[in-house]
């Protein structure tokens, strides 16, 4: 197959030549409890890693006994046909899968809503060359979309059908976030007595969940159930002491609870990895060389209690990147994790909305293209390009005026921008991060036409 021509065939070409500079085989054991920061503390010391030359860390899942690719593949942000639309570029995608599958990522996590249906199907077709014991498949029960136990059942089925697979590894309820949706779907329609018995029949080998609720919700599914094999959380260093997400809060309940973690959004939804000048220098002074998200990734992966880190990578250098991250993985040391504290202090002072680009609330009856529009918002605020309306109107004044509604027109479809909104609320429980959507696109048109109008 020939390569398809993008600027990251470079980077391929470095893949390869790691392999060949480090060489050999050299598998060690790495004790992540030799990290001295509280944060990283490892109680139990239950976790070990192994490396090999020219393949991604591998780390223990003590309750599977698998070892699992410390950097596994998120299967939500595939490369698509067209912006905005979930059409995949399926040539591409399936050089990124093989790439990272012959660089040991062996773990691909894909779900019901991703690419708007067609992620399972995909992914099903990308995997099928490779013998169905070499990788592990993660998939899930789409809680929303369940109405009965029929509805439940069909989907399961469906699944394994799209994904051309007798059973997943991992199985995942997901997207908790409130405890009466829990109790209606998995314990009055029995949505959960299903998928138990979908494990004790092989068809499922590890059941667990990914979650976007309260603590005290989360407390309620760790104390009333004994039954998870693995838990997913959305966890990076923006989040860790996020009073809504409150991930630290979250990775030490199942470190307590001796339940291996694999964690969803290291980079917040591709924010992390690209971030404002001031926050960027921080990180540059330390290491010019290597990526904003390669410090994401070792950030959360240095936590003991992590067994996989999912990455949603878009492209082949985010594949290549990634591999590099993770192959010979070194966790972050003390004063690395300094200078993580000291960019995230800086980050946060300029409050971008928190949209990690999951699209679940897509589509808009209405046309609006929710996360394109929020992500239009977020980099101007990282690069300080929003004009303030409040503020005198000078030449800076009308620069950012100028750069922010032309990367507006430029980046988002007439039909899809922030005026199309009328208020329908269509959206608003199905945001994870629990963003004001409608909100957020009033204030959005509002800019935008207070700027034009002053034209
Ligand atoms: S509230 Fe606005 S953005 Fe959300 S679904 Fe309705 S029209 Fe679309
Ligand atoms: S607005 Fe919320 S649901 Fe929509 S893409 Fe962003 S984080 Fe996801």
């Amino acid at each position: 197959m020939t390569l398809k021509k993008n600027p990251s065939d470079t980077l391929i070409d470095r893949r390869h030549a790691i392999k060949i500079m480090v060489g050999g085989m050299a598998s060690s054991m790495l004790y992540m409890s030799s990290c001295k920061s509280e944060s990283f503390s490892n109680k139990k010391s239950i976790v070990n890693s192994s490396s090999t030359a020219g393949q991604v860390t591998t780390r223990l899942d003590y309750k599977s006994g698998k070892m699992l690719p410390l950097l596994g593949f998120g299967c939500m942000r595939f490369p698509v046909i067209q912006r905005g639309k979930p059409d995949i570029d399926e040539e591409y995608a399936m050089q990124m899968i093989d790439v990272a599958y012959n660089s040991g990522v062996n773990y691909f996590d894909t779900a019901w809503p991703y690419h708007e249906g067609l992620s399972e199907t995909f992914v099903g077709k990308a995997l099928k060359k490779y013998p169905r014991e070499s990788y592990f498949l993660a998939d899930k029960m789409p809680t929303w979309a369940v109405n009965n136990i029929e509805d439940a059942k069909n989907i399961f089925s469906q699944q394994l059908e799209k994904c051309q697979v007798d059973y997943f590894d991992y199985y995942l309820l997901h997207a908790l976030n409130s405890q009466s949706s829990f109790e209606k779907v998995y314990e009055q329609i029995g949505t959960l007595e299903f998928l138990q018995q979908m494990k004790k029949e092989g068809k499922i080998k590890n059941l667990g969940f990914s979650f976007h609720g309260s603590v005290e919700f989360f407390e309620f599914l760790l104390e009333k159930y004994d039954i998870w094999d693995f838990v997913q959380i959305q966890l990076n260093y923006f989040d860790w002491d996020d009073a809504r997400q409150q991930s630290g809060k979250l990775y030490r309940m199942l470190e307590e609870k001796n339940i291996p973690v694999i964690v969803m959004e290291p980079l917040r939804g591709g924010m992390l990895a690209r971030l404002n000048p001031t926050t960027e220098k921080v990180f540059k002074e330390n290491d010019p060389d290597v990526s904003l998200a390669s410090w994401a990734f070792r950030y959360v992966a240095t936590f003991p209690n992590v067994v996989c880190v999912l990455s949603g990578m878009s492209t082949m250098e985010h594949v290549v990147d990634n591999i590099n991250t993770f192959t010979d993985f070194k966790p972050l040391d003390r004063n690395e994790l300094l200078v993580v504290n000291k960019a995230l202090s800086v980050f946060k002072e300029v409050k971008p909305e928190p949209c990690t680009a999951c699209r679940y609330c897509m589509p808009c009856p209405y046309g609006v293209d929710i996360p394109g529009v929020i992500d239009v918002y977020n980099k101007n605020l990282g690069t300080f390009n929003v004009p303030n309306l409040n503020s005198p109107r000078d030449e800076e004044f009308k620069r950012k005026k100028r750069v922010f509604l032309n990367s507006y027109t430029n980046h988002i479809d007439h039909k899809a921008k922030a005026h199309r909104c009328i208020n329908c609320s269509k959206c608003v429980d199905l945001c994870p991060q629990d963003i004001d959507i409608p909100k957020f696109m009033r204030k959005m048109d509002n800019l935008v036409a207070s700027l034009k109008k002053e034209a």
